[in-house]
């Protein structure tokens, strides 16, 4: 007998998995930083056996920036940065993970700092924002590119400017209704200690910025 596939409704999913995974929405931003941190050890390990790319420890780093007025959340970093092909691949495939790859192609066994393996976290961005770009350029790649969702509904990419190999995730945060707030992450003491929280270990300097009241 043919074996017939399932089908399933994405945005639910999603939604469920998203609120099942995470007790409480303020991991959006260890997920993210995780992100960085891992998207940053991959340029280390790629000059690692690669003579033509330095690592110059003092250049790297991952940046928190708040605007009030526009109500968004910025995590810039200086890491690898994505494709085309791999926004595609890593963040248009719910739990594709590119970090468990990359830990496999390079044979990375324990003992690495890489974080990500199951390919999920990036979509607890979608727990405090209803709208998630992310603007990306690779190493070795003159091409900078934009993608942007509402959540599972799909995604759209398109070619942009940027100048520096690496990514920015803006969030959109969601606006306020009658029970719940999100004002809290948008502001300097609630995110320091978010970071402080979750992502004290991470090896790379975490700057902060937040403009508007
Ligand atoms: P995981 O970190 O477990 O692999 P995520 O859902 O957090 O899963 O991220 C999915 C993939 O998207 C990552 O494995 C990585 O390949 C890619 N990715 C996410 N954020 C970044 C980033 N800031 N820079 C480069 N690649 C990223
Ligand atoms: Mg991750």
């Amino acid at each position: 007998m043919a074996k017939k596939e399932f089908k399933a409704e994405s945005k639910r999913l999603l939604e469920m998995m998203i609120n099942s995974i995470y007790s409480q929405r303020e991991v959006f931003l260890r997920e993210l930083i995780s992100n960085a941190s891992d998207a940053i050890d991959k340029i280390y390990y790629k000059a690692l056996t690669d003579d033509a790319l330095t690592f110059d420890k003092d250049s790297y780093y991952i940046k928190v920036s708040a605007d009030k007025e526009n109500r968004t959340l910025t995590i810039t970093d200086t890491g690898i940065g994505m494709s085309k092909e791999e926004l595609e691949t890593n963040l248009g495939t719910i739990a594709k993970s590119g970090s468990l790859a990359f830990k496999t192609e390079n044979e990375l066994k324990d003992g690495h700092d890489i974080i990500g393996q199951f390919g999920v976290g990036f979509y607890a961005a979608f727990m405090v924002a209803d709208v998630v770009t992310v603007i990306s350029k690779a190493l070795g790649s003159d091409e900078a590119y934009k993608w942007e969702s509402t959540g599972a509904d799909g995604y759209t990419i398109e070619a942009i400017e940027k100048d520096t190999v690496g990514s920015e995730i803006i969030l959109k945060i969601k606006e306020n209704t009658e029970d719940e707030s999100y004002d809290e992450f948008l502001e300097e003491y609630r995110l320091k200690a978010i970071i402080k929280k979750y992502s004290d270990f991470i090896r790379y300097p975490i700057k902060m910025d937040v403009s508007g009241q």
